[in-house]
C-alpha cells in the first residue's frame, strides 16, 4: 500500500477530491531545542547525516533491524511499541503494540541496560500518533452515526515533515521492507474499527463512505457517497418539465417570490421530483440529481418504453432498498403524470453513458397547414422526406442557450401519414438530436428540407408532438 489511501476514482469529480487535496498546515517536529549544547545540535542538524532526537543521538552506524543491535538502537532512540514492531522485522505472536512489547522484552533480556534508559516522551518515528487511534475511531463512529454502510475507504493526512523524517530513520534502521508509517496507521485504525463495528469492508475504490482523517488535528470527515438508479420514464401529460426549473422572477431563491408562490420554481412539478422524491424518502437522502437521455420539450409527452434516466441520490442514510417497492411507490406518487419501469441499481459511469447516447428516436407529430390540400399530394410530398438528410441551423427557440451551428441529421423513416382537413399527422424516426418541430415548420427556412418546403411553402403550425420511442438497448 502506498501513500495514496485517499486517492479517488477519476470519475468521482466532486468535493471529496477537492477536500482531499486541500492543503494541510505543515507541523514542525523536533521543535524542542535540546537544553544541552544548542549550538552543537544545530551544527549536527545541518550536517544532514546525523541528528538528535530529544537528546538521544541517532547512531547511523548501527546495523539495521532485524539485527539485535539494530533493534536495540531503535529502542534506544525511543521508538514506541507500534514502531518497534513495524521496523524490527521479527515474527511476533501478536501484531501491533503487543508485538512491539514482545520484541522490547526480548531486547531487555539481552541487554538489561536498555530497560534502565530514560524514556523519550515522543516516538521519533510517529510522534506517538498511534496513541490517538482510540480517539480517532471514536470520532469516526460518532460521525457515521446512523448512516447505513457496508464499505469504507479511509484516507489520512499526515504532516509532510513527519513522513520525511520517518522515512529517513526507517530506511536506515528498519528491517528491509518495513511497512511505511501511513499504511500502518491506516491499518491500525481499520483493525480497531473492525473490532467495534462488524460487517464493514475496507476498499480502495467505490466505497459507501469515504472517511478522511487529519493526523495533525484529528479532524474526521465522513463523506456519504451517492447511490445511482437507472430506469425509464414515460411522461403521460404535457406541460411538465423534466428537471426542476428555477423561477424566472426570483431565479429560484430558496424563499421564492410572489410569482412562484414561494416555491422558487417556475413549474411546481417536474419529472425529476415526481420520480425523485419518493426515492429520496425511501433512502432517507438529502437530494437528487436527474440525468436523462436527452429531454423532451415541456409540452411534449414521452410514451412507448420511455426515456432512459439515471438518478443520483445524494447522501443516503440507507442503501438497502427493495427496488420493486420503490418503483411502485413512485408510480403511485405520480398520479398518472409520469410512470417508470426497469428500475435497477446503476453507477456514476452509466450517467455518462446515458448522457452521451446517440439513440434514434421515434415521434408522432400533428400540425395544421394554412389551407386544405389534396390528400394524395400531401402523402406523396411528406413521404419524400423519408431517408433524407436534414440541414438544421440552431432553432430560434433554443438559440439563447446554444451556440449557433449547422447540424446534419437523418430522417430514418417516415410513415402513418394521416390527413384530416387542414390537420396532418405522421410518425417519424430520426437520428438523435434532430429538431422535429423544425422539420415540420422549417423555422423560417433554418431547416432544409422541411414539411413546409415540400408542401409548396405552406405555413405549418405544430399542434402537438409525442416521443413514441427511444431506441436504446
Ligand atoms: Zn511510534
Ligand atoms: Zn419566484
Amino acid at each position: 500500500m502506498k501513500e495514496d489511501n485517499h486517492k479517488v476514482d477519476s470519475d468521482d469529480e466532486d468535493s471529496w477530491a477537492l477536500y482531499a487535496d486541500a492543503s494541510y498546515g505543515k507541523s514542525e517536529i523536533l521543535t524542542e531545542e535540546s537544553n544541552a549544547n544548542p549550538g552543537k545540535e544545530e551544527e549536527v542538524w545541518y550536517d544532514g547525516d546525523d541528528f538528535e532526537f530529544e537528546g538521544a543521538t541517532i547512531n547511523w552506524d548501527a546495523p539495521p533491524c532485524p539485527a539485535p543491535l539494530g533493534i536495540e538502537h531503535i529502542i534506544r532512540i525511543g521508538c514506541c511499541n507500534f514502531c518497534v514492531q513495524r521496523l524490527a522485522g521479527r515474527r511476533t505472536a501478536s501484531k501491533g503494540e503487543d508485538g512491539g512489547k514482545e520484541i522490547r522484552k526480548e531486547a531487555y533480556q539481552r541487554n538489561s541496560e536498555l530497560e534502565a534508559l530514560e524514556k523519550n516522551d515522543l516516538c521519533p518515528l510517529c510522534e506517538n500518533l498511534f496513541d490517538d487511534i482510540d480517539n480517532i475511531v471514536k470520532r469516526i463512529i460518532e460521525q457515521i452515526g446512523e448512516v447505513e454502510h457496508s464499505s469504507i475507504q479511509l484516507g489520512i493526512h499526515l504532516p509532510k515533515d513527519l513522513l520525511e523524517d520517518e522515512d529517513k530513520i526507517r530506511s536506515r534502521h528498519g528491517s528491509p521492507g518495513s511497512p511505511h508509517l501511513k499504511p500502518s496507521f491506516v491499518n491500525e485504525i481499520q483493525l480497531k474499527l473492525s473490532s467495534l463495528v462488524h460487517g464493514v469492508t475496507f476498499v480502495k475504490e467505490k466505497p459507501d463512505l469515504m472517511i478522511l482523517v487529519d493526523g495533525l488535528t484529528l479532524m474526521v470527515d465522513v463523506d456519504v457517497r451517492p447511490v445511482f438508479l437507472y430506469g425509464r420514464y414515460r411522461k403521460l401529460i404535457r406541460d411538465l418539465p423534466q428537471t426542476r426549473w428555477p423561477c424566472r422572477a426570483c431565479r429560484g431563491r430558496a424563499e421564492g417570490c410572489e410569482s412562484c408562490n414561494e416555491t422558487g420554481l417556475q413549474y411546481a412539478e417536474s419529472v425529476q421530483d415526481l420520480i425523485g422524491e419518493p426515492i429520496r424518502l425511501s433512502l432517507a437522502a438529502e437530494d437528487t440529481s436527474f440525468h436523462g437521455m436527452g429531454r423532451e420539450d415541456i409540452d411534449v409527452r414521452c410514451l412507448g418504453t420511455g426515456r432512459p434516466f439515471v438518478i443520483e441520490i445524494k447522501k443516503p442514510k440507507t442503501r438497502l432498498a427493495n427496488l420493486e417497492e420503490i418503483q411502485k411507490a413512485v408510480n403511485e406518487n405520480t398520479e398518472g403524470k409520469v410512470e417508470i419501469n426497469s428500475l435497477r441499481w446503476s453507477t456514476r459511469s452509466e450517467v455518462v453513458k446515458v448522457k452521451e447516447s446517440r439513440s434514434e428516436k421515434s415521434y408522432t407529430i400533428r400540425f395544421r397547414v394554412e389551407e386544405i390540400l389534396d390528400e394524395e399530394t400531401v402523402i406523396a410530398a411528406i413521404s419524400s422526406l423519408s431517408g433524407v438528410e436534414l440541414s438544421q441551423e440552431t432553432p430560434k427557440r433554443v438559440s439563447h442557450r446554444r451556440a449557433a451551428k449547422n447540424r446534419k441529421r437523418k430522417v430514418v423513416s417516415l410513415s402513418n401519414i394521416i390527413v384530416e382537413d387542414d390537420e396532418i399527422q405522421f410518425s417519424v424516426r430520426c437520428e438523435a438530436g434532430t429538431y422535429v418541430k423544425e422539420l415540420v415548420h422549417s423555422d423560417e427556412g433554418r431547416t432544409v428540407p422541411s414539411v413546409r418546403s415540400v408542401l409548396g411553402d405552406k405555413e405549418c403550425t405544430v399542434l402537438w408532438l409525442d416521443v413514441e420511442d427511444i431506441h436504446y438497448e
